[in-house]
């Protein structure tokens, strides 16, 4: 259900918001970086009605929107700040594009930006976590929006039809997530497949060497170089005391509930292409670990590149 809120959005506060979130180290100059104290107020822009700034240096005109993907886009403070809100809470492009009153290839474009970015802020650092559980999803995404040539292409078997472990390929691309036991904190990536060398990359990248790592029987973890411990769900075993001490300790549990989250994250949408899912994905992914947005990851979220 449609919940527009713009028309009761303050413009005036909505950019000294900006002001704080997007330039945390203070607004200046984009040419010289002199200080915003030192330049002359003059006017507002006339669609987005943001103050508009001119260098005393340098003579560069600027406002709060310059050296952000929102520069010349002639948004409302109000309009971008619900719009960054619905991206990083994960609401449709249709949704936020109705509610906005912008056009959906205007938001479409805005959060590829956002989600490009997005997947340029995901960390690369391993988890801190001295056990960690690793698992695989199959997220079906085919080619949405783009027309097929039924001519030339035979009628695509449904994805989820399909047997066996989804590739990129068979439009179930694999999403491998790695969460920490007791950090919480997870480390989600999209991959063309599940094979031994992908794995094997992933678990090296995303955890500590002396790991204690839980994943599931699947052999593409055979050669991951980490303490590792498999339940067998084949077999319908769910969780094992392997040091018996009466806590089943090997288990995989903590990842059902990271892929929940993933799948809660991706339903609105109804349907994402596979060429995007890695920046769905990445903007899940903070969400998870930031909890709640910082002035530090929205000014890196909305720069230009
Ligand atoms: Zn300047």
């Amino acid at each position: 259900m449609d919940f527009p809120i713009l028309d009761i959005c303050d413009d005036e506060l909505g950019e000294a918001w900006l002001r704080k979130d997007f330039h945390p180290h203070g607004l200046h100059c984009p040419q010289c970086r002199a200080s915003v104290k030192q330049a002359r107020f003059f006017g507002h822009t006339q669609c987005s009605h943001v103050t508009m700034y001119r260098c005393q240096h340098c003579q560069t005109a600027y406002t709060v929107y310059t050296g952000t993907v929102f520069a010349k886009k002639q948004l409302r403070p109000a309009q971008v700040i619900l719009l960054l809100r619905g991206i990083c809470k994960g609401e449709s492009t249709a949704s936020l594009s109705r509610e906005l009153h912008l056009a959906y290839d205007t938001v479409h474009h805005i959060r590829q930006q956002l989600h490009a970015n997005a997947i340029r802020l995901q960390p690369d650092t391993p988890l801190p976590d001295a056990v960690t559980e690793t698992d695989e999803m199959f997220q079906n995404a085919g080619e949405k929006r783009r027309k097929t040539q039924r001519s030339r292409r035979p009628p695509r078997r449904r994805a989820n039809m399909q047997t066996g472990h989804g590739t990129y390929e068979n439009d179930r691309p694999p999403i491998i997530g790695t969460v920490g036991r007791e950090s919480g904190q997870v480390r989600l990536r999209v991959a063309k497949h599940t094979d031994r060398k992908t794995l094997k990359k992933h678990m090296a990248r995303f955890t500590l060497p002396d790991t204690v790592a839980n994943t599931d029987e699947w052999n593409g973890y055979n050669q991951i170089e980490r303490q590792h411990v498999t339940v067998n769900h084949g077999e319908h075993e769910w969780a094992r005391d392997d040091d018996g001490d009466g806590i089943r300790e090997v288990h995989i549990n903590t990842t059902e509930g990271m892929w929940t989250g993933t799948r809660n994250f991706l339903r609105p949408f109804r349907g994402v292409h596979k060429d995007h899912l890695s920046g769905y994905i990445a903007m899940c992914e903070h969400s998870v670990n930031l909890k709640r947005i910082t002035p530090k990851f929205i000014a890196a979220l909305v720069r230009c590149k």
